[in-house]
């Protein structure tokens, strides 16, 4: 098993106090998690080491900054088990890779009459993008419901995915409920209507081994500040064909081949969709994290949750009062969304941070998740490889003593 001590030393932040003499307890790690000395380190060392553009310098650090760069893209894409890094395209995060696929491949295939289907539990980051296209087009947005105990009712299936139906795009891990969605069985079924799949892998590539190619997803999105990475870039995986046919999401610098007033070509894969200068030490960084998450073990990080979380929920049940959302230990990932009778979830988490514990109140961008079952918020608490059980004890302590000053 992970040693969870061994892991919160490569926190520097975890040594910061929350208010005096009071520790920082960090259980959002869902919105974005810490970073570890490694992936500061290896923005520091860019900075004072080898600062430079990339991609265009016929000097020295130039060519280092690219190389570093181009090397972290490469421990990305195998991270992911994309089949070549030009697959794996830098964006800025989760939400730049759903715009630049409904912008791009969307506008170019998408007509009136086509259907698009989400589910309802995701992220406004998979929904927005989508209505905006359909509502250019006048196509039709359709959505997977979810059962009372946060599972999709694939059930529904055969009635919402036809021939109409020309992309599939789902969570594999929702970021309220937590639910591991059946992957490989979805994009399957995408297939066999002959639509594509993308998945979100926002809430998965930070907790579990993560394969596209097994998964035969056509896009997948994810974000390295999740994942111990810094804030600014994240990733947009494609299958080559499908980004070779897909038109330019921005146009500018570095993006293309050959420019004339005429008109332009473009240059290839990946940089076809990354115009301008990119965000260089975020790259490097995200290379740092996957190198730091690669050493701990994907396998190993993936056990060491289940295991937190399902001593969270199995604590986070005594707790009068206290509803959990959501499919039971050992079906979902790290994060446990709960209301409690009586109180508001904003207050909770207030009342939380007096104690250092860091949680996340509201919807969590999934208005319409949250409205489905009647509530407007829930509290989420979030775990990830430096979360130990007295950090969970001291929630759960927490949460008690805020009901009894409630007088609940
Ligand atoms: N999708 C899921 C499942 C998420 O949890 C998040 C962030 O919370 C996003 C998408 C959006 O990520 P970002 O804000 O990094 O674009």
């Amino acid at each position: 098993m992970l040693d969870v001590n061994k892991v919160r030393a490569d926190f520097p932040i975890l040594d910061v106090e929350a208010y005096p003499d009071t520790p920082l307890v960090f259980l959002d790690s869902a919105a974005s998690s810490q970073k570890p000395t490694a992936v500061i380190e290896a923005m520091n060392r860019y900075y004072r080491t080898i600062n430079a553009n990339v991609h265009r310098g016929i000097y020295r650090f130039s060519e280092d900054a690219t190389n570093a760069y181009e090397a972290a893209r490469g421990k990305v894409a195998r991270f992911i088990n994309a089949r070549e890094s030009a697959e794996l395209i830098f964006v800025r995060n989760t939400t730049e890779a759903f715009n630049l696929a409904a912008y791009s491949w969307g506008r170019a295939n998408i007509n009136a009459g086509d259907e698009i289907l989400l589910t309802e539990m995701e992220h406004h980051a998979n929904i927005v993008p989508w209505q905006l296209l359909a509502e250019e087009k006048e196509a039709i947005v359709r959505y997977i419901p979810v059962t009372a105990d946060g599972f999709l009712d694939l059930s529904t299936l055969d009635e919402l995915l036809t021939e109409r139906t020309k992309i599939l795009s789902f969570t594999a891990v929702s970021n309220v409920f937590g639910t591991i969605n059946p992957i490989k069985k979805l994009v399957a079924a995408a297939h066999a209507v002959g639509a594509l799949a993308m998945v979100d892998g926002a809430q998965a590539v930070p907790h579990m081994p993560v394969d596209v190619q097994a998964w035969d997803c056509d896009l997948f999105a994810f974000s390295s500040h999740k994942m111990c990475g810094p804030t600014g870039i994240g990733g947009l995986y494609g299958k080559r064909a499908l980004l070779e046919a897909m038109p330019p999401f921005m146009g500018g610098g570095d993006m293309i081949r050959k420019v004339t007033f005429e008109g332009s070509t473009f240059a290839d894969l990946p940089h076809k969709f990354e115009a301008g200068t990119p965000a260089i030490a975020e790259g490097i960084g995200f290379g740092a994290a996957v190198d730091y998450l690669n050493e701990l073990g994907m396998e190993e990080i993936h056990a060491y949750e289940q295991f937190i979380t399902t001593y969270a929920l199995e604590e986070l049940s005594e707790v009068k009062g206290l509803k959990l959302w959501g499919p039971p230990a050992g079906k979902r990932g790290g994060v446990a969304a709960f209301t409690i009778e009586g109180l508001h979830p904003h207050d909770i988490a207030d009342l939380l941070d007096k104690d250092g514990i860091a949680v996340r109140a509201g919807h969590h961008c999934a208005m319409p998740l949250h409205k489905k079952f009647g509530i407007n918020a829930t509290t989420r608490a979030s775990f990830y490889i430096h979360t130990t059980t007295d950090e969970v004890d001291k929630l759960v302590d927490s949460l008690n003593r805020i009901r009894k000053l409630f007088r609940l």
